[in-house]
């Protein structure tokens, strides 16, 4: 039974969809064939959300760890995270069933239902959003175990995340908005058929399961010697295989993928330009 949901936008205070998400249906109220549950609707990072940056100190949303929840905070989003920990956790023993928490990204990545654990609750609701939602992408990030994770969705009993792309940083596009509203009804959904026992028998569905970050190629200095290759950007969640160019140099020449073929994501993402990150590798699975 999840009684109990939280939906929260701007854990990042420039991801707009999911901050004007919690807003209208703050306003307005949550869609009425929704109003059998409940529901609570909160803005996570209200200073990074007024300043409209994705944080001011630190990631909120790499913050949850138990190393770090365990010890002094030492900047503006580890004291806030630790705020919401005593308001909904303490991790590990929240009253939050299922807290949903709402991103976007610069890359092309559609409607992504990010879960972090493959148990028969995720599974289920990874069929019933594709099958909502056919064009929607699930990807699993299950190398480790939800507890271990720093997001701030695992704080409660079960953590989800909507990350709906590519939206420029601060702006609000009316169609990954409507993406990510449509991903979120699809989950309420879910748990409204969930708590009925009335869940359909579904057919597996393709997922990509998160495998590692890959950085750009830099100089000894930590400077850029590449970009991403055309044939690569916009093309999230496509396969690529050994051979497939993925960066461009600066004099020209395209860099090739080595090794199995992967389902590139998070491509050219804005957010990780301090971390170097250039994409981040999954494999095709069932589910
Ligand atoms: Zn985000």
């Amino acid at each position: 039974m999840i009684a109990n949901i939280t939906i929260v936008g701007g854990t990042h205070g420039n991801e707009t969809s999911g901050i004007q998400l919690v807003r209208n249906w703050q306003q307005f109220g949550v869609p009425s064939a929704y109003k059998g549950l409940s529901i609570d609707c909160y803005l996570s990072n209200m200073a990074a959300i007024d300043a409209n940056v994705r944080f001011v100190e630190e990631d909120l949303n790499r913050q949850f760890t138990p190393a770090l929840l365990a010890r002094q905070p030492q900047c503006q989003e580890a004291r806030l995270a630790h705020a919401l920990n005593q308001q909904w956790g303490p991790k590990g023993e929240s009253d939050i069933d299922l807290l949903i928490d709402i991103h976007n990204t610069t890359s092309a990545m559609g409607a992504t239902l990010i879960i972090l654990q493959a148990d028969e609750f995720h599974t289920q609701l990874a069929r019933y959003v594709k099958q909502q939602m056919p064009e929607a992408n699930i990807l699993v990030e299950d190398e480790k175990p939800p507890a271990e994770h720093a997001y701030l969705c695992s704080i409660g009993k079960r953590g989800i995340m909507i990350e709906v792309g590519a939206q420029p940083q601060g702006v609000l596009r009316a169609d990954v908005y409507d993406l990510t509203e449509r991903m979120a009804l699809a989950i309420l959904d879910f748990v409204k058929a969930y708590n009925s026992d009335s869940v359909p028998e579904l057919p597996p569905c393709d997922v990509f399961r998160f495998i590692e970050n890959i950085t750009f190629p830099l100089s000894e200095d930590g400077e850029r010697l590449a970009m991403i290759h055309p044939a690569l950007q916009d093309n999230d969640f496509a396969p690529v295989s050994a051979g497939e160019p993925v960066f461009l140099s600066f004099d020209g020449q395209p860099q090739t993928w080595q090794g199995e073929t992967i389902y590139p994501h998070f491509i050219n993402e804005a957010a990780y330009h301090k971390l170097h990150v250039a994409f981040a590798t999954a494999t095709k699975a069932q589910l």
